[in-house]
């Protein structure tokens, strides 16, 4: 599961950052809108948490564009702001939930997992290859009815294939959905990850193939 955290504090970004690590998520972090905006055009992200007040304007002003991008987006307001009135506007504009700080990180886990739980309202989405169910919203893997059991970096490998299903994911994009955009990737580790997933989705009788194309990247097909 990949996080946007939008927050300009670095010390208490850095923070949120730790804890969500220590809890297997990924974490892109931003300090500005303007990153935000970028980052979720080269991105996809299962989750935001947003900050309201950033020094290129309220965070809620960008709830728009992220849902114009992914209608089922998870998005959790951090503010200081916490105020009745401030609260409404944030779940108006779309939010799915208000933390006002300063908050406990468990609170914060506790709302990102009652977020989690609630598939049908974030307009879960399942998509189908071969045999192969998708499940987007909860990175599920499921070939008829069993669930397929794989690491955290080959469900998201395999997530951003089964988004672009049928078409090429260059490599630079299946590394940037494994690794957070600052980390630092080894060449070979993607392909590694590959083979393990195509192995994995062979022997759960997946009827899908991974095919690398040379020099740009992979794509996920169903078996004809
Ligand atoms: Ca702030």
């Amino acid at each position: 599961m990949r996080i946007l955290l939008i927050e300009d504090e670095f010390e208490f970004a850095d923070t949120l950052r730790g804890a969500l690590e220590r809890e297997q998520f990924i974490v892109d972090h931003a300090d500005r809108l303007a990153m935000a905006h970028e980052v979720t055009r080269s991105f996809s992200y299962n989750l935001v948490l947003l900050d309201r007040t950033l020094p290129d304007g309220d965070g809620l002003s960008i709830i728009p564009a992220l849902r114009a991008d992914n209608p089922g987006l998870p998005i959790i307001v951090l503010s200081a702001k916490g105020e009745v009135l401030d609260r409404v506007a944030g779940l108006d504009e779309g939010a799915d939930d208000y933390l006002i700080k300063p908050f406990a990180l468990e609170e914060m886990f506790a709302r990102i997992r009652a977020i989690r739980r609630r598939p049908a309202e974030l307009g879960a989405d399942e998509v189908r290859v071969g045999a192969l169910l998708f499940d987007l919203t909860n990175e599920e893997a499921t070939v008829r009815g069993v669930r397929v059991d794989l690491a955290r970096r080959e469900l998201l490998v395999l997530g951003s294939l089964v988004k672009r299903r049928g078409r090429t994911v260059q490599r630079e994009a299946l590394e940037q959905a494994v690794y957070g955009f600052d980390d630092d990737i080894q060449s070979n580790t993607l392909d590694s990850h590959v083979s393990r997933l195509r192995r994995k989705l062979f022997e759960a009788g997946a009827e899908v193939e991974i095919h690398a194309i040379r020099g740009v990247g992979y794509l996920l097909r169903a078996l004809s």
